[in-house]
């Protein structure tokens, strides 16, 4: 997936929060690393295309029936490079990252970077989050250059009881729903 055009303002201008969400950082994104639980190059199961799947470890959500309870602690996991791992993936020749968990959004500083080499590299970036698109808006500048370097996000808690059964395994759940961050375009809008 190619990055994403930046259409439109991700902010309400006349909001408290009014800064270019799309304005590199003023400060170091991170030291360069990312708690990671696994990695997966050249996976099609997460998402569309050939990609490289990156499973973050630490959820501070723990929705219920999550089935990633081992990925709660954000302890475990390996620290690991963020330009290595990209490099590993370019090399691996994958269309773009899925950011999934774990939380992604637990670690702004470290998934704005990541996401932002990727798209440096010609890499597209989705991101799964349990956190609300807009509840995301409210947080810190690592946050909204996490979600400008985001193509795609779906967001929203998991909840077992409303996911079809048939859906792949990476499709959202029905009460989740994906977003282009930098045209804030919603597909399945919540009522
Ligand atoms: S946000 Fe994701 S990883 Fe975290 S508890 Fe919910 S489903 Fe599990």
């Amino acid at each position: 997936m190619p990055a994403a055009q930046r259409t439109g303002p991700l902010l309400d201008a006349s909001s408290d929060e009014q800064r270019d969400p799309v304005s590199p950082p003023t400060r170091p994104l991170t030291d360069g690393h990312l708690q990671v639980a696994r990695v997966f190059h050249g996976t099609t199961a997460e998402g569309p295309g050939l990609r490289t799947a990156v499973w973050f470890q630490g959820c501070s959500i723990q929705c219920k029936g999550c089935i990633n309870p081992h990925l709660f602690n954000p302890r475990g996991g390996t620290r690991t490079p963020i330009a290595e791992l990209v490099e590993q993936a370019v090399a691996a020749g994958v269309e773009g990252l899925t950011l999934i968990g774990g939380e992604p959004f637990d670690q702004p500083v470290s998934g704005a970077a990541l996401a932002s080499t990727a798209q440096e590299r010609g890499l597209g970036v989705i991101a799964f989050s349990g956190y609300e698109y807009e509840s995301l808006l409210d947080r810190d500048d690592d946050t909204k250059a996490f979600l400008a370097a985001t193509d795609l996000l779906v967001d929203g808690p998991y909840q077992a009881e409303t996911r079809k059964p048939t859906a792949p395994w990476w499709a959202p759940a029905t009460n989740a729903s994906s977003i282009s961050p930098n045209d804030t375009k919603r597909t399945n809008p919540r009522p």
